[in-house]
């Protein structure tokens, strides 16, 4: 398998790339920590990053249905 290369819907905060990719090894699962794909910087776990970019999408949904 090659490399899982998600996209997120946040900047870096510390190289300033948008939206920041993230590179996970095989095997990744929600416990795998996370790193910036262009400068290396820790996001976390990407269960807690995937869950923040679920929060976020469903925030954007609720603006959207409410407009
Ligand atoms: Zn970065």
């Amino acid at each position: 398998m090659s490399e899982h290369t998600p996209v997120l819907s946040f900047p870096c905060p510390s190289c300033g790339d948008s939206p920041a990719k993230i590179t996970l090894p095989d095997g990744w699962n929600d416990d795998t920590m996370a790193h910036c794909n262009s400068c290396g910087v820790s996001f976390g776990k990407y269960g807690e990053i995937a869950e923040r970019i679920r929060q976020a999408q469903e925030i954007e949904g609720a603006d959207h249905l409410s407009a």
